[in-house]
């Protein structure tokens, strides 16, 4: 069934094909339902790769419905922010996008069945009381009182607290199921509760809002979704979701299906912790380039051909497990290695002066956007009599293995020429502010024989560049389970105090002028860099986005 795409089979790819092949379902319609309570994070980009994913290759349809039932939390905020990454990964949901406040009037419905079938019954125990009716694990749950109630006065009193007459907590609206069934899911888990709040999409209509679990089947069956699939942690629900989809009269019968979810390393996949980080301020917001967010994963550098690919590495599988940051890293590395131009920029500019180069004297040189890739073009380089180098591409004394420029000895600057280090001029400070240098003339893209030049590096024309500012990164945790705490710690101790170094005064090479935001470089010999949004007509601000080669 599915095409050649390049995604390896799976558990749900099986399932898929078994009910297309039995002629259970003529297309799949599956759907992305992210809570409006914050950016979405890598984990979800898999869950979207996955739903949308699998529409794509079955030619069916995916829908991203906001499963918008905690209005306290949602806004419309986290509604954009979250359309905005879907739709920047590259996939488009069918139709509109869907609120499961839309279905508030048919999930009002489906009570209203439930409790005229003798299913449901408003419950008026206290909070308190209904944790201690409950029961434990081992332990089964006790009937409320309030159980039996007769379906007229449960009628009546669910229209009291729809109408607004009845205070929060003080009533609930219960499924009639089974207070000792060993899943306590089962216990006649709350439908309604009374919320007197506003809500992003319905105002101020509402006053009673369905719970999750009540909410999430009936949307499905509404939207003839075919496949829901969701995380491990809902296997437990499962039991309640076919309850649901059982005694409420719906369109369709839709199933449920667990799948593994995503952890990194190194990083927190939980909304609640990152708005922590948000709120507390220890990142610039939800975007800031060291989030696993997809909106900081995007200011940062990432593409979506690099998250969809490293969502197609990690595949999908029934059991938990952890990856590794650094394939996430490899996935973007593999991506710019083939697509982003290079270019130079110095990153700890000190200046050159070739004292045999005239004043006033500009050579165009030209390298190559792209070494292995020629349909890049070239672009041109200035050469000046001043030049910046990297501080740290200059000593005064070395070994042999020093492949840089040394004092009395030569180096070539990178299609250019070699020069010569004669002499180092100080500061007051003591810190070499010049190095006069002498250049071959003789040696463009040459090494005349016999010559042995250290090595080759990077340059920009201290009259001809883009100045710009560099933001290094490093991980934001130095934990690699930041969650598993010690006693009295929290996630927020093993946040890493250096994860940002901002380098200013940095000079990229003239043909970078004008670049676009969000655009990729390779910085030759320095690392992957993507122009961010704080870029000015002033000077450019780039996110190191991930080193050439696996550092850690
Ligand atoms: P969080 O715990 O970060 O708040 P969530 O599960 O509460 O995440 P939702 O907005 O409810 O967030 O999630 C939308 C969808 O994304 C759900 O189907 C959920 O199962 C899936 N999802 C969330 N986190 C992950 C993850 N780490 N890996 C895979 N899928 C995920
Ligand atoms: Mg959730």
């Amino acid at each position: 069934m599915t095409d050649q795409s390049s995604t390896p089979t799976n558990f749900i790819r099986q399932l898929i094909d078994r009910d297309l092949a039995e002629g259970r379902h003529g297309r799949i319609v599956t759907r992305f339902p992210p809570e409006p309570n914050g950016y979405l994070h890598i984990g979800h980009a898999k869950s979207i790769c996955l739903n949308f994913g699998l529409a794509e290759d079955y030619q069916g349809a995916c829908h991203l419905r906001f499963d918008d039932t905690n209005p306290e939390k949602e806004s419309d905020e986290y509604v954009n922010a979250i359309s905005r990454d879907v739709a920047w990964l590259g996939f488009q949901w069918a139709g509109e996008i869907r609120y499961a406040s839309g279905y508030f009037e048919q999930i009002h419905e489906c009570a209203l069945e439930l409790i005229g079938k003798g299913l449901a019954y408003v419950d008026q125990l206290n909070a308190e009381q209904m944790r201690e009716y409950r029961g434990t694990l081992k332990e089964p749950g006790r009937d409320s009182p309030y159980r039996d109630r007769p379906v007229a006065g449960n009628l009546a009193l669910f229209a009291q607290m729809r109408a607004g007459d009845i205070d929060e907590g003080a009533a609930v609206l219960r499924a009639k199921i089974d207070m000792a069934s060993p899943n306590i899911n089962m216990r006649d888990p709350v439908l309604y509760r009374v919320r007197k709040v506003h809500h992003h999409q319905t105002g101020d209509t509402w006053c009673i809002y369905p719970m999750y679990d009540f909410t999430h089947p009936i949307s499905d069956a509404l939207e003839g979704i075919t496949h829901s699939l969701c995380t491990l942690e809902f296997e437990a629900h499962r039991p309640l979701y076919d309850w649901v989809i059982e005694h409420c009269t719906l369109p369709a019968q839709p199933k449920q299906t667990e799948f593994a979810r995503l952890n990194l390393n190194y990083t927190v996949t939980s909304k609640r912790k990152l708005k922590q980080l948000v709120d507390e301020r220890q990142v610039s917001g939800w975007d800031d380039p060291r989030m696993p967010t997809i909106a900081g994963l995007r200011r940062r550098g990432y593409t979506p051909a690099s998250l969809r690919r490293f969502c197609d590495m990690v595949g999908v599988a029934r059991a938990d497990s952890t990856v590794d940051m650094g394939m996430l890293e490899s996935a973007i590395r593999d991506d710019l290695n083939q697509n982003a131009p290079r270019a130079f920029c110095v990153l700890r500019p000190v200046r050159v002066v070739i004292e045999n180069w005239p004043a006033d004297q500009v050579e165009m040189l030209s390298g190559p956007v792209h070494p292995q890739d020629e349909s890049f073009g070239e672009r041109q380089i200035p050469m000046t009599r001043e030049v910046w180098i990297d501080r740290e591409d200059f000593l005064e004394e070395a070994n042999k293995k020093w492949k840089r420029l040394l004092l009395g000895d030569e180096v070539r600057l990178r299609y250019g020429y070699v020069i010569r280090a004669n002499e180092v001029v100080r500061d007051s400070s003591g810190e070499i502010s010049e190095i006069r240098c002498t250049y071959d003339p003789d040696t463009l893209g040459k090494n005349p024989e016999g010559r042995k030049v250290r090595g080759v590096i990077h340059w920009v024309s201290a009259s001809r560049n883009v100045p710009c500012e560099v933001r290094l990164y490093d991980r934001l945790f130095n934990e690699a389970n930041p969650d598993k705490t010690e006693e009295g710690k929290t996630f927020l101790d093993g946040i890493n105090p250096a994860s940002l170094t901002v380098l200013k005064g940095c000079v990229a090479e003239e043909s970078l002028a004008g670049a676009s935001v969000g655009q990729g470089y390779q910085f030759e010999r320095e690392g992957y860099f993507a122009v961010d949004p704080d870029s000015t007509s002033e000077a450019l601000v780039f996110n190191l986005t991930v080193g050439l080669r696996e550092s850690f």
